[in-house]
């Protein structure tokens, strides 16, 4: 699972992905790192592991993990060849969600590109670029299948579809709203369009602000603005984030507790992208290893059981079955199977959150 940070420049996003990558985590076998400069795995947090952690006494602990991609260089005018331009607009292609950071903070020592501090404002500009591009491959998909209509008529469809993104393109209007069905989704899907790619608003704020609780107007015009597409907004101080990255578990619990805040951003912005590409985790436990596997939600269990091994999901017979909460309550396998907690399941069984799964299969 790959996102995709942008936002204008000077807003924070070089700060929230240097944060997201810097974390400490407190097991050391946690697979995070940078690949290249730009892009960061991170650790899915998950409290449910170093409990079964704690029964099981694993060799290794492996979280689910995503990918950040910081994506610099968009300005007014990219999809033009301005800036950086296209060659970052393509990195986002490959982005299944994007993480739009939104300067919600004022500070005089940090210019503003376009001079003055409104989000809404901000939030058009990147958006517009990200359209822009897109219509630049709608035409470019549109002129080549027009030529190939006349001999084969199945392109007619895919050719309606995109005169009527073309139109609400060019009308300024978010290509959401189109409410495409599935079927529709599916034919112009290899387009990989930005403007279709679920949104996650990151409001950067002050440290004042975020500590405070209260939400600044910036912050209001931000929701109110993300509500008419159905995006979700979450509010961050990419500062106070780089310093919690810095600490390590009980450092950074101490240092919560003071600012009284809950739970980190970045704990929060992880979970939340993890929900807003409706994905989940299953668990696998044993004294090797301990481990959550990311999948769609509704994965059914032969498809959960390839993402640990192909043999696994073409000889699938069986997934032996426990919620984890069940397991840690009976100590371990040996008495969770004593009381029946343990159950058979077969291959139209659709995975739930926190399942703890063994897979029974053929070789
Ligand atoms: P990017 O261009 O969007 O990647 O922005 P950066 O992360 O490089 O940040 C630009 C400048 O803004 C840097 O000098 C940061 O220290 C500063 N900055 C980032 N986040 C905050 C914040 O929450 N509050 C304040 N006051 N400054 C911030």
């Amino acid at each position: 699972m790959k996102l995709g940070i942008v936002g204008l420049p000077n807003v924070g996003k070089s700060t929230l992905f240097n944060a997201l990558t810097s974390a400490k985590v407190d097991a050391e076998n946690y697979p995070f790192c940078t690949i290249e400069p730009n892009v960061g795995i991170v650790p899915v947090p998950d409290e449910r592991l170093n409990k079964l952690a704690h029964l099981m006494k694993p060799e290794k602990i492996t979280p689910a993990t995503v990918e950040f991609v910081d994506i610099a260089g968009l300005v007014k005018g990219a999809s033009k060849g301005e800036g950086l331009g296209n060659k970052f607009l393509s990195h986002i292609r490959e982005v299944e969600a994007i993480v739009h950071v939104v300067r919600c903070f004022e500070d005089e020592n940090v210019t503003h590109v376009e001079g003055k501090i409104d989000p809404v404002r901000d939030i058009e500009i990147i958006t517009l670029e990200l359209m822009l591009a897109d219509l630049d491959i709608v035409d470019k998909r549109l002129s080549k299948i027009e030529k190939m209509l006349k001999s084969d008529k199945s392109y007619e469809k895919e050719i309606n579809i995109l005169k009527e993104i073309k139109n609400t393109i060019e009308k300024e209007l978010p290509l959401k709203n189109l409410n495409l069905n599935e079927e529709e989704l599916n034919i112009i899907k290899g387009l990989n369009l930005l403007s279709l790619k679920p949104v996650l608003y990151v409001c950067n704020v002050s440290e004042d602000d975020l500590i405070k609780g209260d939400e600044n107007s910036y912050v209001k015009e931000v929701k109110e603005y993300a509500k008419k597409e159905n995006s979700s907004v979450m509010v961050i101080s990419a500062k106070i984030e780089s310093e919690i990255a810095q600490l390590d578990k009980s450092e950074k619990e101490t240092f919560l507790e003071e600012l009284n805040i809950k739970e980190s951003g970045l704990d929060k912005l992880i979970k939340v992208s993890y929900d807003l590409l409706g994905l989940m985790s299953f668990l696998t436990a044993g004294p090797k290893e301990v481990r959550a596997w990311t999948i769609k939600k509704a994965t059914k269990a032969p498809q959960a059981a390839g993402k640990v091994h192909s043999d696994m999901e073409r000889g699938f017979i069986r997934a032996e079955v426990i919620n984890y909460k069940d397991l840690l309550e009976c100590e371990g396998y040996t008495r969770a199977k004593e009381k029946g907690l343990i159950r058979s399941e077969g291959k139209d069984y659709v995975m739930q959150d926190g399942d703890v799964v063994v897979f029974r299969f053929n070789v």
